[in-house]
């Protein structure tokens, strides 16, 4: 009598913990399908994306730093090419091209755009459009005017998008990598578009800094049109200083 209890009670008690077991399986199974499914979440919400530009190039001396930087961190960024400075740089627009780079005009020699007519701004950016196609059969799409210079008429009239930015690294007066990083630490956000200048040797020298940060800080570096597309904006006439 007293045997045949202890079995029932064992085999009782068998049920129970083959029951627990089986329980606590489904919740680990359940929790961790949660966790992963938030940790997803959270990787997503926290990328943000940056527009990364450089002005004044191509040069054929420090371009292909900034590419091999971009390349390792498999960063895009966008040209403003000068005009006059395209056929002998043809060789770092083809290879920026191919990294999958935006290429776009920053007049053909520099010149503040303000002070010129709305036909002559025109001819500016046909000329270098035209000089980029010859080089590497690509449409350019965007204008920069140097110094941010914009007149009321290329406000209303000019038919391209024109590209400003909000983080001014102001890498062609300080020439070094700390300033750059505080500049961009201090301004950067979400749809923010960073201006740098590949003609300087220490500009293009911070980049590896300069990626590994914005990496790290989950920015996502793409194009001006990149930006654009992830944002679903589309780029029309007028001034863009960021793509929020
Ligand atoms: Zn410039």
């Amino acid at each position: 009598m007293k045997k045949t209890m202890t079995m029932k009670m064992a085999k009782v008690s068998k049920r129970w913990l083959r029951g627990v077991s089986f329980a606590l399986a489904l919740i680990i199974m359940v929790s961790g399908g949660m966790i992963l499914n938030s940790a997803s979440t959270d990787a997503k919400a926290k990328t943000k994306y940056v527009a990364l530009t450089f002005d004044d190039g191509p040069s054929t001396v420090t371009t292909k730093t900034a590419l091999k930087a971009l390349k390792k961190y498999d960063a895009h960024a966008t040209f403003f090419v000068v005009g006059n400075r395209v056929a002998s740089g043809k060789k770092y627009i083809k290879k920026a091209i191919e990294q999958g780079c935006e290429i776009a005009s920053h007049s053909w020699d520099h010149t503040n755009l303000a002070k010129l007519s709305l036909a002559q701004v025109n001819k500016h950016f046909e000329k270098t459009a035209k000089a980029v196609k010859k080089a590497a059969d690509y449409d350019v799409k965007l204008l920069r005017p140097p110094y941010g210079a914009v007149s009321t008429t290329m406000k209303k009239k000019f038919e391209h998008p024109m590209i400003l930015w909000d983080v001014d690294t102001l890498d062609w007066k300080y020439r070094n990598t700390p300033s750059i990083m505080k500049y961009i630490k201090k301004e950067v956000n979400d749809g923010s578009i960073i201006l740098m200048h590949d003609i300087h040797k220490t500009s293009v020298d911070s980049l590896n800094t300069v990626l590994k940060w914005l990496k790290k800080h989950h920015y996502e570096v793409v194009t001006v049109s990149e930006l654009a597309a992830i944002k679903g904006v589309e780029l029309d006439k007028g001034v863009y200083c960021n793509i929020k």
